[in-house]
């Protein structure tokens, strides 16, 4: 079970976490997020979909694909686009041991030079979460495509999409072959719906997220 839109509630839970982004300026701006790449079968093609509306995003990549694709990685550093680490081996928080996985998460994290996390399933021990919050920005989202759910259609996913996410929304898509399908039928028209509506699309950045303008740490301050 899994909720397309984070709850409030949730978010408050983990307050430490980054679900939304604060929008500061008139023009509504969307974050798209791209987990579990990347791969030359289709990281490739997202990279020239967004570039068609120059858009900007964030790949929250596997290392075990880092290694394996390092020039596809290269490709989309060199398309203006942030990487996040999401795992050496994409690893379950909730089915591992704490100190395997504090490494699995370390050595994505220097591979990639980056301090964004995202934990694959959105799943961590609190222990996990605790200690991998001092040391890194743990990007959660505000809203699921469901892309990876092979109960949905396209068109289930892209309504997921257009009827949740609003200015500041963090979004997850994936570049896997298990989403292929799917992402390659929402992405564009998804691109078209936003930018149809003013919006512009941006990196998640470590800055952004720590200049207060994440939703988390605006509340944390204010707390
Ligand atoms: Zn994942």
């Amino acid at each position: 079970m899994y909720l397309i839109k984070t709850p409030r509630v949730i978010q408050k839970l983990f307050p430490n976490f980054h679900w939304k982004v604060r929008q500061r300026t008139e023009q509504p701006t969307i974050y798209l997020t791209f987990d579990d790449g990347p791969i030359p079968h289709l990281t490739p093609w997202v990279l020239e979909q967004l570039e068609q509306f120059n858009a900007k995003a964030t790949f929250f990549c596997v290392g075990n694909n880092v290694r394996r694709y390092p020039e596809v990685l290269q490709q989309t550093l060199d398309a203006g686009h942030v990487v996040g680490n999401h795992t050496t081996h994409h690893l379950d928080g909730w089915k591992t041991d704490n100190v395997p996985y504090f490494h699995d998460v370390r050595h994505c994290a220097v591979q990639l030079k980056t301090t964004l996390f995202r934990p694959p399933y959105g799943r961590l021990k609190p222990s996990q979460a605790q200690f991998l919050q001092r040391h890194y920005q743990i990007v959660m989202w505000d809203v699921l495509s469901g892309d990876f759910d092979p109960e949905l259609t396209a068109d289930d996913c892209y309504d997921n999409v257009v009827n949740n996410a609003g200015p500041g929304s963090i979004v997850v898509l994936h570049d896997s072959l298990k989403a292929e399908e799917k992402v390659r039928d929402i992405l564009p028209r998804i691109l078209r719906h936003y930018t149809d509506l003013g919006y512009t699309f941006a990196s998640l950045t470590p800055e952004l997220l720590t200049s207060g303008a994440s939703l988390a740490s605006t509340r944390l301050k204010t707390a």
